[in-house]
């Protein structure tokens, strides 16, 4: 079975993925229930599952219509976050059995960009894995600190710094070219973060999405997975600086970008 994955743009620049299999849908993080029920409708969708990574409202806010419109669909959530729609409980190490998808999902746990924020991970024996990282990592950055710290936010991505490179990232929101805009200053000289640059631009030009991306993009092209960098270090002049602080320092500087 060919299961396809597309983005329905919401608000100002986030994505709310679809998984769809020709009958069954399966929706990551619907902060907005109208353009989904539209995508649904034209291509003859039933809504089964819904995926949520975190409690902000841009993830959330389409919930409780798509429950009233799709009664039957299952809801997974954090398990460290509260949300006033019935779901599922998830945490790091769970497994979220979808045969209608022919999907196992793992659940990680990403604190950081909230408390309980967490992934889902496709498991899929004959593709490359998938994975739905909420607002944890972007293309060529990540997610602001709301509730974790630095090092959380650190041990996380790490986490999906170690994932096989040919991992697809979906990620919850367009901020790629002005990531990329800002990574440049700080490693001007990065060929693949020229060649994304590129890339991006033409992509943006045509209104396409700039996700998915992969690991092995991010590997190469992400400051925020690239504090071993040297050119990073010294443009931040922070040569023989731990990698926790020349990521906080990078966060902050982006924060203000
Ligand atoms: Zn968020
Ligand atoms: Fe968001």
């Amino acid at each position: 079975m060919q299961i396809q994955i597309i983005p329905i743009p919401a608000f100002k620049d986030n994505y709310i993925w679809l998984v769809h299999n020709g009958n069954a849908g399966l929706v990551i993080d619907p902060g907005d229930a109208q353009p989904v029920i539209s995508h649904l409708k034209q291509l003859g969708l039933n809504l089964s599952t819904i995926l949520i990574t975190h409690h902000h409202h841009d993830h959330i806010g389409g919930v409780s219509d798509l429950l009233a419109a799709y009664p039957e669909a299952q809801v997974f959530a954090p398990k460290l976050e509260t949300f006033d729609f019935i779901h599922h409980a998830v945490s790091e190490g769970e497994h979220i059995l979808l045969p209608e998808f022919e999907l196992t999902l793992e659940v990680l746990d990403l604190p950081g960009h909230t408390l309980g924020h967490v992934a889902y991970l496709s498991q899929s024996a004959n593709d490359s894995p998938i994975l739905f990282c909420g607002d944890t990592l972007f293309g060529a950055g990540c997610g602001r600190l709301f509730e974790g710290t630095p090092a959380q936010m650190l041990t996380s991505l790490k986490k999906l710094a170690a994932l096989p490179t040919e991992t697809r990232v979906y990620c919850t929101h367009e901020y790629t070219l002005h990531n990329i805009n800002f990574a440049l200053g700080l490693e001007p000289n990065n060929q693949a973060l020229l060649n994304r640059h590129q890339s991006t631009i033409a992509q943006r030009n045509q209104l396409l999405p700039s996700l998915p991306s992969t690991i092995g993009l991010e590997l190469a092209t992400n400051p925020f997975l690239r504090g071993h960098s040297l050119e990073i270090q010294t443009s931040l002049g922070l040569k023989n600086a731990s990698e926790l602080e020349v990521f906080s320092i990078t966060r902050d500087m982006r924060n203000h970008y």
